[in-house]
């Protein structure tokens, strides 16, 4: 019999241990899908914005792969120090896949970055998402104006969040303490600023319309930096989504003198370009503006500094600037693209293959794509392993690998575990008058699954 490890239970974990059961080649497989939360899903359950309700949708198809009896959910185990190492894997798997997505954010290396009130979007993300490692209370939105460096998709999800109005939010999972603040927040003003053109924006056409949706709020954008972008003017050698972004962003900027501010509107989203951050301003009780750069196109989709400096006012700042993989124990790891070597999703060490050990999803790729993008990631992984079957069996330990793990200091958490949870959280949103409400800390988690009758 075959045993793979799969570190990770994100969409990239769960497509590979799906890839490695429905095959037929090795037909003696057992796959341990390990997390280190208690609670599978990934960036699934963390990361996806609450009010995305399809999307979040998408854990039903991964539980399905999580319940097949071949499949089995050990959360709460620790890979990496001071957890488990490499070779302890190697002990009780045949074979190790690591999917563990890009687990840090990117920095901009700007002055007064890491100013009190300037924070990593994916800080933003984490505590309205109410992961356990994301302190409660984290984000009073005191702020009057907010600012979002980046346009990509995360950037996107955190300006809407911000214009949001907590009635509009009350029927999610998030946490109540998330739901309180925005409840409470005086933003009135989100500014999302990127460095290059509308043309070059990375967000994708869905999530841009759905700001222009949000009650309440209006978007704007100026004409005029718009126009500076050459593929604006005549987007026809764009690719889709830039056309359609351009489309979008030209319904806004070119209404009639009038047909924005309606009444009642409260909030403004300011979507802003060839704006290069040069410095968070403020000092030690807070930010007060970001300094901008302005920017111009230099022909070869990048762009030059003009010399010329603008100040945006703002007493919060999200950093937007995409997610970066973290190194993994005993693996090699490139610094210049934060992945881990692979040819096919075998871990490359000096260039040649290191035994057993396998990479899929943003570890593997870097941290871009949509969710879909990982299936075919995981499944071009899966089918290395799986050639490589025959080579891979009698290094390991015939240990139940629950029991190996539990005398390796682990206290796995299995599928009734994550059961219970998902109970508390049902029974928790009851009392509060709300549909499931998630537990936003390690202990709410851990004492949940040990209510579990079976924990193994
Ligand atoms: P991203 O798509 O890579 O966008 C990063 C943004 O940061 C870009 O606008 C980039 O501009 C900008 N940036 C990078 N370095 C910068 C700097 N030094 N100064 C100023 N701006 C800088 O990353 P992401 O938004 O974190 O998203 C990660 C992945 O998750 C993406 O594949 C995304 O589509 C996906 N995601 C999808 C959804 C969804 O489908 N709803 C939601 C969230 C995330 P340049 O282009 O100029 O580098």
């Amino acid at each position: 019999m075959l045993r793979v490890a799969v570190i990770g239970s994100g969409p990239s974990g769960v497509y590979t241990a799906q890839s490695l059961i429905e095959q037929q080649t090795v037909p003696d497989i057992e796959v341990y899908v390990l997390d280190r939360l208690p609670c599978p899903y990934g960036l699934v359950r963390y990361g996806v914005a609450p009010d995305h309700e399809k999307i979040k949708s998408l854990q039903n198809n991964l539980r399905t792969v999580l319940e097949h009896p071949g499949v089995h959910f050990l959360g709460n185990v620790q890979v990496g120090a001071p957890g488990l190492g490499l070779q302890q894997l190697l002990e009780i798997f045949d074979a190790v896949v690591f999917c563990v997505g890009a687990a840090t954010d990117r920095h901009l290396g700007i002055p007064g970055e890491d100013l009190p009130g300037s924070h990593p979007a994916t800080d933003f993300v984490a505590w309205y998402s109410a992961h356990p490692d994301a302190a409660t209370n984290r984000f009073g939105l005191t702020a009057r104006s907010a600012i979002v460096i980046g346009v990509g998709n995360v950037a996107v999800d955190v300006t809407r969040m911000l214009s949001r109005g907590a009635a509009e939010l009350a029927a999610t999972d998030m946490p109540q303490d998330a739901l309180g603040a925005l409840a409470d927040s005086q933003v009135e003003d989100v500014w999302m600023i990127g460095r290059r053109g509308p043309s070059q924006a990375k967000f994708t056409t869905k999530e841009l319309r759905e700001l222009g949706s949000l009650p309440g709020t209006e978007v704007l954008v100026r004409p005029d930096e718009l126009a500076l972008d050459p593929a604006y003017r005549d987007p026809g050698g764009l690719p889709a989504v830039g056309r359609r972004n351009v489309e979008v962003l030209r319904g806004w900027a070119e209404r009639p003198t009038g047909a924005t501010t309606p009444v009642g509107r409260r909030r403004r989203i300011h979507l802003r370009f060839f704006l290069r951050p040069m410095e968070v301003l403020g000092d030690a009780a807070g930010v007060r503006a970001v300094r901008f750069e302005r920017t111009a196109p230099d022909g070869r989709g990048g762009v030059t500094g003009t010399g010329e400096f603008e100040e945006i006012e703002g007493q919060l700042v999200l950093r937007s600037v995409g997610y970066r993989g973290t190194p993994q124990p005993g693996l090699p790891f490139d610094e210049a693209t934060g992945t881990v070597p692979h040819r096919a999703g075998r871990v490359l060490q000096d260039g040649a293959p290191l035994p057993g050990v396998y990479v899929a999803g943003w570890i593997k790729r870097g941290p871009t794509g949509v969710i879909g993008t990982n299936r075919p990631c995981a499944k071009e992984t899966a089918q290395s392993l799986l050639e490589d079957a025959a080579t891979l069996t009698e290094r390991r330990t015939t240990e139940d690998p629950v029991a190996a793990l539990t005398r390796a200091g682990q206290s796995p958490v299995a599928w009734p575990g994550w059961l219970a949870i998902e109970a508390a959280e049902a029974e928790w949103g009851r009392g509060l008058g709300r549909g499931p409400v998630k537990l936003p800390d390690w202990a709410g988690l851990l004492e949940a699954a040990r209510t579990a009758d079976v924990t193994c």
